[in-house]
Parts: structure tokens; sequence; C-alpha cells
């Protein structure tokens, strides 16, 4: 099975695809299935693969892109901002 919609990475030149998962996020995965990948594809919702956790009987299984791509800190997004202010301590 081919996961439809493989694009490349904005940061570097491998091949993945968007699956949505149980969360509702959408991550990036790598489009050549590996042997101890963390995901597989649960279904197709219209042309979107829904993404669950791989079992070991998984024909197929996916790795996320930020676990592979060089340049995963770039996708992330800061949950954090840096410099928060700090909470004024009193006392
Ligand atoms: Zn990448």
């Amino acid at each position: 099975m081919t996961p439809p919609k493989v694009g490349i990475c904005k940061t570097c030149p491998a091949r993945i695809f968007f699956g949505e998962m149980p969360s509702g996020a959408h991550n990036p995965f790598d489009a050549a299935p590996t042997a101890n990948g963390t995901h597989a594809i649960a279904r197709f919702f219209g042309a979107t693969p829904m993404m669950r956790t791989a079992a070991a009987t998984d024909a197929e299984r996916y790795t996320s892109h930020f676990a592979t791509c060089p340049n995963a800190s770039t996708h992330r997004r800061r949950s954090t901002p840096r410099g928060r202010t700090r909470e004024a301590v009193t006392g």
C-alpha cells in the first residue's frame, strides 16, 4: 500500500506523508515503511491516513519523520516560549 499525498519534507529531501493521529494532529511520517516503525495506517478517511500505534503483526509500519529528519527541531513548535515572564515572587 502506497500512502497518498506523498510529498517532500520542507527541510530535507525525505519523502513523507501526513497522517492524522488519534489526537487529531497531523504528523509527518517517512513514506517508506520500516520494520520497527511506531505507527501503522488504521484506515483512510478520504485521502487522509488515520494513524494508530503499530502492533507487532502490522506488515507496514511507519516512523514519525520527527524521529528521522535531520532538521526536526525546526518542525516542532516551541511549546514553551523562551523568556517567559516569571511570576512575581512576593514576600
Ligand atoms: Zn525532514
